[in-house]
């Protein structure tokens, strides 16, 4: 038996894929193959139902010290496009969300601002909380959470239980890329390295505070080196249990210096529903995937529907970051919207919270 029949048997019968299955899987090319099974791994967890929640993005700044090649986001000081938001700016924003009883999730990431204080998150998530009590508030990328513990001189774990303690309900999963150090030092130098990144994950769910997960593909990673930064997490997974959702993001390289330096022209349909539906049959541990619809467009994030994934994520109400990077999606969108896309392929909508409790 060759690798890739073994590796559909081992589908057939539920076993686990291995690095050699999901490589043979790849090679294979057969996106209907994958997109069935990968829908029937989804339905067997989640059965009929893709999930969405009303959110609102805040992003306080993009003023940033770290200067990745990958980033179409951030700018310098003085920069006719910098922002920050202080403290009156978050509440003006809050107070502009329309029926805030029906939000369920507040996600703030940001840049690493080159001098604002550990303070200066941590009161932005107090008044969040002081704000609008009932929400869930997902924030910060383990990228952001080691910034904070230098910056502070604290320990990570020291660092997340102030977050906690502030109202930080769960952690943003961006930030992965992938958790290869020789792609990092190509695409992201400062960032935290890929043992940073597993060690606030891993130290977060020690700590009872779940987060989510995510890659980001499409620039100068190999195919194996996305492989075993699935099977990273899943390893991870397997030792806490502590990841709620997976997210995939197609690099986008418009606006960005990797961009240019490697000449990138962005992830294709094909390669976005493939990688999606592999990832959903390595990630046997993980219950649920989002298809980002700001990253793969409406269209392309409902046909995701039918490649494993269970979640659209949500309305969003404003989003910034992948938008700097030419996202031609639009920047929110209506409940209606995504029940629409939902119903139209034949699945139950569901409102969610951060945990996929439904609301
Ligand atoms: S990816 Fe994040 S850390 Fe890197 S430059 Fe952009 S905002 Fe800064």
């Amino acid at each position: 038996m060759n690798c890739l029949q073994r590796a559909k048997e081992k589908i057939s019968s539920g076993a686990r894929l291995e690095r050699d299955d999901i490589l043979a899987l790849y090679e294979d090319n057969d996106l209907l193959y994958l997109a069935e099974a990968a829908r029937h791994v989804k339905e067997s967890k989640t059965g009929k139902k893709v999930f969405y929640t009303v959110n609102r993005h805040i992003n306080l700044t993009n003023v940033c010290k770290a200067n990745c090649p990958l980033c179409a986001y951030q700018c310098k000081s003085g920069s006719n496009r910098a922002f920050t938001l202080e403290l009156d700016d978050v509440a003006k924003i809050l107070s502009q969300v329309p029926s805030p009883q029906s939000l369920s999730e507040i996600h703030i990431v940001s840049s690493l601002h080159p001098t604002k204080d550990f303070a200066y998150y941590l009161d932005a998530v107090k008044l969040v909380k002081k704000i609008l009590p009932h929400v869930g508030i997902n924030a910060f990328t383990p990228v952001e959470v080691v910034n904070f513990s230098q910056i502070s001189g604290q320990s990570v774990a020291a660092v997340l239980s102030e977050l906690i303690g502030a109202g930080v309900t769960s952690l943003a999963g961006g930030g992965a890329e992938i958790l290869s150090d020789r792609v990092r030092e190509i695409i992201c130098p400062k960032k935290c390295s890929a043992a940073q990144w597993l060690e606030v994950m891993r130290t977060a769910h020690r700590l009872g505070l779940r987060t989510n997960a995510s890659m980001m593909f499409g620039h100068v990673e190999t195919i194996a080196e996305r492989v075993d930064h699935l099977l990273t997490l899943r390893k991870l997974q397997d030792e806490t249990g502590g990841f709620v959702a997976m997210m995939l993001f197609p690099f986008h390289p418009a606006n960005t210096e990797l961009g240019k330096t490697f000449d990138l022209r962005g992830v294709g349909s094909w390669e976005n529903l493939k990688m999606l539906a592999l990832s959903r049959l390595t990630l046997d541990n993980f219950a649920h995937f989002k298809a980002f619809w700001v990253m793969l467009t409406l269209p392309i994030a409902q046909l995701a529907l039918s490649f494993g994934a269970d979640d659209l994520d949500g309305t969003l109400g404003e989003e910034k970051i992948i938008h700097a990077a030419g996202a031609k999606s639009s920047t929110a969108i209506t409940r209606e919207t995504l029940e629409k896309i939902i119903s139209e392929v034949g699945y139950q909508p569901v409102e969610r919270d951060s945990f996929y409790n439904e609301v």
